[in-house]
């Protein structure tokens, strides 16, 4: 079965150190590893994605900042990884340079779109991984994609940048995208112990409902361990808390996908 038409997910928040690129390289996986044909396109320009599959410097030579540019198409750009069914278009320092060029150039926020629309993608998922801002490179993620999964740590000024990230979500939809979509929020390096982060999530389960998976990502140093080793924790330890919570995600997303789908 050759499905032309991915979903495409942005992995998307404005705030660094939230678990975004940890959330797209283990979900990414997590998804790969139950056969799913899964697409990862590292959108930020510290390549923090492509260095989590052990992909050295030296060997991104076709990057998003040439597919953001119209240089190279998906197939030209995308590398195999170790693990099966997984693919990945990878992201050098180069790419902090479209966040200016694109400024001056034609349909700038659809640069991203254009390119995943102009080949059959032989993909389940394309997973974009984004940069910590909501600038022009965020946009053409949230341009191109059907959907956003947004990472969330629990600390205190979380929801403030929700709300903000959620107006520019409502936004691009009303304005750029209609077919965008909340995938789901993800809470990230959650610590039961901590009681400001069981405030802040009931306040966040309050505020967005069901749109909050039931599976929250715990605090877990074999996550912070993994990417120096070039390898997804789901790989580097497959049995640690972190990686287990990350492979419930994946069933969640599934799950719901598919209760959707049944829905429609
Ligand atoms: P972002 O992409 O939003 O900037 P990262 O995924 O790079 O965030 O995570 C920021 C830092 O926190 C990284 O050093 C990462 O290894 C670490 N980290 C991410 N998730 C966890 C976790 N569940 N437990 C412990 N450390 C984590
Ligand atoms: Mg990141």
């Amino acid at each position: 079965m050759t499905n032309t038409n991915p979903r495409i997910m942005a992995i998307a928040n404005q705030k660094g150190g939230v678990g975004k690129t940890t959330t797209a390289v283990n979900l990414a996986t997590a998804l790969a590893a139950v056969g799913r044909r899964v697409l990862l396109i590292d959108l930020d320009p510290q390549g923090n994605a492509s260095t989590g599959f052990g992909i050295i410097n030296a060997d991104r030579r076709i990057t998003t900042y040439e597919l953001v540019m119209g240089e190279v198409s998906v197939s030209e750009a995308a590398v195999p990884t170790a693990i099966p069914h997984l693919s990945l278009i990878a992201a050098t320092i180069d790419l902090s340079g479209a966040e200016l060029e694109l400024v001056s150039m034609v349909r700038r926020e659809s640069r991203l779109r254009e390119a995943l629309q102009a080949v059959p993608m032989p993909y389940d998922y394309v997973i974009i991984d984004c940069p910590p801002s909501l600038g022009l490179v965020t946009l053409n993620a949230l341009v191109a994609a059907d959907s956003v999964l947004i990472p969330l740590q629990c600390e205190f000024y979380a929801l403030e940048g929700l709300s903000h990230l959620l107006k520019t979500i409502e936004l691009v939809h009303q304005r750029m995208n209609p077919r965008l979509s909340i995938q789901g929020v993800v809470l990230t390096m959650y610590d039961r112990r901590n009681s400001l982060t069981s405030q802040i999530e009931q306040d966040v389960r309050k505020f967005l409902g069901t749109q909050v998976y039931k599976t929250v990502i715990p605090r877990n140093v074999r996550m912070s361990e993994a990417p120096s080793h070039g390898k997804p924790a789901l790989i580097y330890d497959m049995h640690c808390a972190g990686s287990k919570a990350y492979l419930k995600l994946a069933s969640e997303l599934l799950r719901r996908e598919k209760k959707q789908m049944e829905a429609a």
